[in-house]
């Protein structure tokens, strides 16, 4: 991809975690290291293998290359008596993003809709989305956070894909099958080293994705979910997890679709030039709710009540489908583990699972 020009992003080692960076080589790939995860909890580990993608999602979604942290959208300076304005024009680029996962493929999609659909084009988010090449990866485990299965987005991955790779891993044997997704994908493929898949080969790859399925460490029954929420709007659970919830909004930025931003101005100290930039933004923020004298939800129960109605039901009103794509990482990287799957049994008056306190690996060790 390098010799397309495009510039290319995928998983890299970084700080204790696995996350999202531009790549020179596939020897910057986390080879042979895995993640442990629960309710927040994440921890790396070494396989005993060399896998090249043996671990699930991280902090970082594609999101913040799509609809990145910080945008400038114009910029102006004194020019005599009066001014002048430089708009941003939005940066058209080709980027690659390599080891996309079924999860987050619908994730972009769903921020393919936020952005893109209603007739409303976000141009900056266009400029980038217009320019990118997926290389998708079928999960080869699921993480004790995951629960793409109960939200139908995984872990197989089935469209929004220019290649999909499953990895498979035996003593003697260390390959890759390939899934052709779109004519661009095809030619690509046509540059490098392969043979057809054999039907054994791909029975490989399809009990690598039946397995996985079966690994799922987390649930949430989407049974008529948004009426569920909408009845349940005094409910006393929301009390309950305000009690442990620090609104520190890491649940928003770790979530591959939550989109909101705000816009901030900044001048420099002469006055003579003025910059306005899109930032991301929180509903777990009191200002995000500010209007003309304080805030609309001023307390961390009417906080965390408005982000999870917001994914789980308003968002199917709004956008036609769920706000969340099961990946985890919300409760991953929620400093005190508050988990959406357990709010969501709460609300419906049941307990945690049977199997609660197990790992996928766990489960599924015992089902098979
Ligand atoms: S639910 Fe967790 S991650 Fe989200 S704002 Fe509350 S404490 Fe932070
Ligand atoms: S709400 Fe949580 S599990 Fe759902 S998509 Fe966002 S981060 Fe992932």
């Amino acid at each position: 991809m390098k010799a397309r020009e495009y510039q290319i992003i995928g998983p890299v080692l970084r700080d204790g975690a696995i996350v999202y960076e531009e790549l020179n080589s596939a020897q910057e790939l986390p080879v042979g290291w895995t993640d442990e995860q629960d309710g927040g909890k994440y921890r790396l580990k070494k396989r005993t293998d060399q896998a090249y993608f043996g671990y699930v999602v991280g902090p970082h979604s594609w999101k913040r290359f799509l609809h990145p942290p910080a945008v400038r959208l114009w910029q102006a300076s004194r020019n005599g008596k009066g001014f002048q304005i430089q708009e941003e024009k939005p940066a058209k680029r080709k980027t690659a993003f390599i080891g996309v996962r079924a999860c987050e493929l619908h994730a972009i999609a769903i921020q393919d809709k936020v952005f893109l659909g209603n007739g409303v084009v976000d141009s900056h988010y266009q400029a980038r989305r217009d320019g990118i090449f997926v290389l998708a990866v079928n999960c080869g485990q699921a993480g004790n956070t995951c629960f793409c299965t109960s939200m139908k987005t995984g872990p197989k991955t089935e469209s929004g894909f220019d290649l999909a790779l499953t990895e498979v891993i035996e003593k003697q044997d260390h390959f890759f099958v390939v899934q052709i997704g779109t004519d661009l994908g095809r030619e690509v493929l046509s540059g490098l080293p392969q043979e057809p898949a054999s039907p054994a080969q791909i029975g490989k790859a399809e009990t690598i994705h039946a397995s996985t399925a079966k690994q799922m460490g987390r649930s949430l029954d989407t049974t008529g979910i948004k009426e569920l929420l909408y009845a349940n709007s005094e409910h006393p659970r929301w009390e309950e997890v305000a009690k442990r919830c620090l609104t520190c909004a890491n649940c928003t930025m770790v979530c591959p679709t939550c989109f909101c931003s705000t816009v901030e101005d900044v001048t420099d100290l002469t006055g003579e030039h003025v910059e306005r930039w899109r930032k991301w933004d929180s509903c777990f923020t009191t200002d995000f709710s500010y209007i003309h004298g304080g805030s609309v939800r001023a307390t961390a129960k009417s906080r965390y009540r408005q982000w999870m109605t917001h994914k789980l039901a308003t968002w199917i009103d709004q956008f036609g489908s769920s706000g969340c794509v099961g990946c985890g990482r919300c409760i991953t990287w929620c400093p005190v583990g508050i988990d959406i799957t357990e709010e969501v049994r709460a609300i419906r008056g049941q307990g945690p699972p049977a199997d609660a306190g197990r790992s996928g690996k766990e489960r599924y060790d015992t089902n098979t």
